[in-house]
C-alpha cells in the first residue's frame, strides 16, 4: 500500500501546476499549491499516510456530508427530504440559475450550496452557536480529533465577502425553504466550512461511512447505517458537483471534494481516504487529488460499479 501511495503521489504532483488555489475566499489564496498529501485506512483499521497528510487545510464543502448526517440524526430522514432533494443538479456548487419562476426542493440537494445552507436550519439546538457546537462535536468524533476548531482567519474571510452565499441563503427565505435569520443560518454554515482538518481526519470520517457507520477503532456504532448509506448515495451522485459523472466512470466510489483542497473518499466495506493538494480544476475540485484517485481506484480495485 506505501508503495502504491508514494507512487500516486508522485506521479500526481504534476498536475499542480495545471490547477489554481480558490481565490474567491480571499485567505484561501494563500494556500501553496505545492502542498500534497494522502492518507488511506484499510483493512483492520490499518493507516498508511504519505506527503502532507498531517498539514491542516479547511474542509470547506467537504463538511457538507457532516451537516447532511447532522440533520439525518436530528430530524430525520422524511424532515430532511421534505426540504432537501436528492437529484444531481449537473450545475456548480454554488450555482442559482434555477430554471423554474419559484426555488422548489426538487432544485437542490445536500451536496451543494442552497442545499447544504437549508440543512443547517434542521441541526437541533435552540441558538445558532448551540447548533454549531452540536455539527463540530460529531465531526471531531467522527475524525478522531477532539482539537478540530475553526479557522478563523477563513472563516471571517468568507463572511466579510460570501455574498453569493448570502444571496443563495435569502432565496431560500424567499421562497420560505427557511424561516430562521438568514445572516445566522450562514454564520454556521461558513463556520462548518472553516474547520480545519488534515488528510488523517478525513480518512477516518470516510472509514466510518465505509462501515454503515460503525468505528471499527471502537466497535462503536457512531452513525445509523440508513443514514451512512443516505449520505454514501448522494455523495456518489453529487459529491463532486458537475464532475461527479467523470469521477464515477474514473475512480467510481462515493466522495466529497471542497475548495480548500480536500477530497474524502468512501470505499465501501474497504477503506477510508483523505487527500489534500489545493491546486483545483473548474470545477472546484482538487486537480492533484482526483488524479490520484484516479490511479488508486485503478491499482486497488476501488469502483464499486
Ligand atoms: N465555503 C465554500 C463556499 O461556500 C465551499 C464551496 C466548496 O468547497 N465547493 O463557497
Amino acid at each position: 500500500m506505501r508503495k502504491i501511495l508514494e507512487d500516486a503521489l508522485e506521479s500526481c504532483r504534476k498536475y499542480a501546476e495545471e490547477g489554481r488555489v480558490a481565490n474567491y475566499i480571499p485567505e484561501l489564496a494563500k494556500s501553496d499549491p505545492a502542498e500534497f498529501g494522502i492518507a488511506v485506512i484499510s483493512d483492520a483499521c490499518h493507516l498508511e499516510c504519505v506527503g502532507d497528510y498531517d498539514k491542516p487545510f479547511t474542509m470547506q464543502s467537504v463538511v457538507k456530508p457532516m451537516i447532511l448526517l447532522m440533520a439525518l440524526i436530528d430530524k430525520g430522514a422524511d424532515r430532511v427530504r421534505s426540504l432537501v432533494g436528492v437529484e444531481a443538479t449537473g450545475k456548480p456548487f454554488d450555482a442559482f440559475n434555477y430554471s423554474d419562476q419559484a426555488l422548489k426542493r426538487e432544485h437542490i440537494n445536500p451536496m451543494i450550496n442552497t442545499g447544504a445552507i437549508a440543512l443547517c436550519t434542521l441541526i437541533n439546538g435552540d441558538t445558532y452557536e448551540e447548533k454549531f457546537a452540536r455539527l463540530l462535536d460529531l465531526t471531531r468524533k467522527m475524525a478522531g480529533d477532539e482539537a478540530l476548531s475553526v479557522d478563523e482567519d477563513v472563516y471571517l474571510s468568507e463572511k466579510m465577502t460570501g455574498n453569493k452565499n448570502r444571496a443563495l441563503a435569502y432565496m431560500l427565505k424567499a421562497y420560505g425553504m427557511i424561516e430562521d435569520d438568514a445572516e445566522s443560518v450562514l454564520d454556521v454554515y461558513f463556520r462548518a466550512c472553516s474547520i480545519k482538518i488534515n488528510c488523517i481526519g478525513l480518512a477516518k470520517i470516510a472509514y466510518i461511512l465505509a462501515n454503515r457507520g460503525k468505528d471499527s477503532r471502537t466497535g462503536e456504532q457512531v452513525i445509523p447505517p440508513e443514514y451512512a448509506r443516505y449520505v454514501n448515495a448522494i455523495m456518489t451522485t453529487s459529491g463532486m458537483y458537475d464532475g461527479s459523472g467523470e469521477f464515477a466512470l474514473n475512480v467510481g466510489v462515493p466522495a466529497k471534494s471542497g475548495v480548500g483542497g480536500g477530497i474524502m473518499a468512501v470505499v465501501p466495506n474497504r477503506m477510508g481516504i483523505g487527500i489534500y493538494s489545493p491546486a483545483l480544476d473548474k470545477k472546484g475540485n482538487s486537480l492533484p487529488g482526483i488524479k490520484a484517485l484516479e490511479i488508486l481506484s485503478e491499482k486497488l480495485e476501488m469502483s464499486i460499479f
